[in-house]
């Protein structure tokens, strides 16, 4: 299920028998998983080397990070956004597929409440297929609760939080999880270019508050 090698210059190609794998590097313990992914056509899966310690071993070569995906357009997002504006306060549930050669945003039958969106069945085609799973915090905060490291820790894939930021604007989350193991991530990762008045929560200027008793995060 789990594979484990020693880097080396080059690595060798990802084991799809594997769920994922360690790689021992120069520069430390990395995570590698790939689910179908093809550079030349649109709409294809998704493949991550994230670092999850950073070590030296000598006499080993360096890896470097990466997040290969192709890229959502930013009009993707304008319609989520939309469709959470009619969901609020209640969270919204979409999926991103692939349909091969294009992504398609799914909205699946969806149970919503204000601190909770659960597919009304897991077992949904899309569910499983899904690159990329995205979901609104009504008046919560823009970061995943005790309740989404729980329900995002059996798959493969980004994980997306659209919330809000007290001054009303709307904030983007963005991480990739492999199997129960998260690592945040840009948002220009996953998008082409973000809506102008959408901030990443790991920008600068998601934060920038003109009040200064404003501490910050919401
Ligand atoms: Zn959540």
């Amino acid at each position: 299920m789990i594979g484990y090698l020693i880097a080396k210059d080059p690595l060798p190609p990802f084991d799809r028998s594997k769920l994922y794998e360690y790689i021992l590097a120069g520069n430390g313990i990395f995570i590698r998983a790939e689910r179908p992914f093809d550079r030349l056509r649109a709409g294809s899966g998704l493949a991550v080397l994230l670092q999850r310690v950073s070590c030296e071993v000598r006499g080993l070569p360096s890896l470097d990070e990466y997040v290969h995906i192709e890229r959502l357009p930013e009009v993707s997002l304008d319609l989520m956004l939309a469709e959470v504006a009619d969901a609020h306060p209640n969270e919204a549930l979409f999926y991103v597929v692939d349909n091969g050669g294009s992504w398609d945003i799914v909205i699946p039958e969806q149970v919503r409440s204000p601190n909770r969106v659960a597919p009304v069945n897991p077992d949904d085609p899309a569910v499983q297929r899904a690159i990329v799973e995205i979901h609104s915090h009504g008046n919560n905060a823009t970061f995943p609760s005790d309740d989404d490291d729980r329900d995002e820790a059996f798959g493969f894939r980004i994980f997306v939080i659209l919330g809000r930021h007290q001054e009303g604007y709307p904030l983007i989350f963005c991480r990739v999880g492999v199997y129960g193991q998260f690592q945040e991530i840009p948002a220009e990762w996953v998008f082409e270019s973000l809506p102008h008045d959408v901030k990443d929560v790991f920008s600068p200027q998601a934060w920038a508050c003109p009040e200064e008793t404003c501490d910050g995060r919401d």
